[in-house]
């Protein structure tokens, strides 16, 4: 779907999506409103950018086994760059194809605790392209993928920094809070207009609920199938309803 002149008509279409099923995924979100407001993460971390990458990783293999060879290429072959041009890049982004058929991550590292739970999502962006081989993901299950990285995370950290993970985990609900707090009413007036342009935002708190949902009711096998762009977004919620 190309960006330009893309509208809410589109933007379903090519998430195989209707009102209706928006709907019913927003109404799956977890009610963070005691979250604490967006100030949590800024605190320095004492980790450093292999130390978080491999961390990533870790976590992945930990959770969905069967996706360690995916894990493996992410970890060893894929492209990270820590330290971009802040004035052109200051934002974190993942592409498909670095130009040696492996991702290129960007993402800027500043040592706050904010930054492990950013490299983990573009980590589950990285394994979602290379699970996916040449099937490219519609932009709400990309982004569920990256969150679920993230939920995968902090539970990994658990083991070791039980601390820490309490930490970002109250980050990551903050973080949630906000973004769904600010775009779900936004999103919720545009399903009722087809020709509303497209805003890349609106993937975020389907995501949001469905990486929850995801962990907490489906199978390790699904879960790989989804990584792997082999299951519709309709299918997946018809299968959490049920
Ligand atoms: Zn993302």
């Amino acid at each position: 779907m190309t960006k330009t002149g893309a509208t809410m008509a589109d933007w379903l279409a090519h998430n195989g999506l209707t009102p209706a099923l928006c709907s019913s995924i927003l109404q799956l979100h977890p009610d963070l409103s005691a979250a604490s407001e967006l100030k949590a993460g800024t605190d320095p971390t004492s980790y450093t950018t292999q130390e978080a990458w491999e961390l990533c990783a870790r976590a992945a293999s930990s959770r969905l086994p069967e996706l360690e060879d995916a894990v493996h290429r992410v970890l060893n072959a894929a492209q990270v760059n820590f330290f971009p041009d802040l004035a052109r890049y200051p934002r974190a982004f993942t592409l498909h194809d670095n130009g040696k058929g492996v991702p290129y991550i960007s993402c800027p590292w500043q040592g706050c605790q904010n930054d492990l739970l950013t490299l983990a999502h573009e980590f589950g962006h990285a394994l979602q392209i290379v699970a996916s081989e040449e099937r490219r993901m519609p932009p709400v299950l990309r982004e569920t993928c990256a969150s679920q990285s993230e939920l995968w995370f902090i539970a990994e950290l658990k083991k070791s920094d039980p601390t820490l993970s309490e930490k970002l985990a109250r980050v990551f609900e903050s973080r949630a809070n906000y973004t769904f707090t600010r775009v779900e009413p936004e999103l919720r007036a545009a399903l009722t207009k087809p020709d509303q342009q497209y805003q890349y935002q609106w993937n975020y708190p389907l995501a949001q609920s469905l990486a929850w949902q995801f962990e907490q009711q489906l199978e390790n096998g699904t879960m790989v199938s989804v990584f792997q762009n082999l299951r519709s977004t309709e299918e997946l919620v018809t299968a959490l309803t049920t």
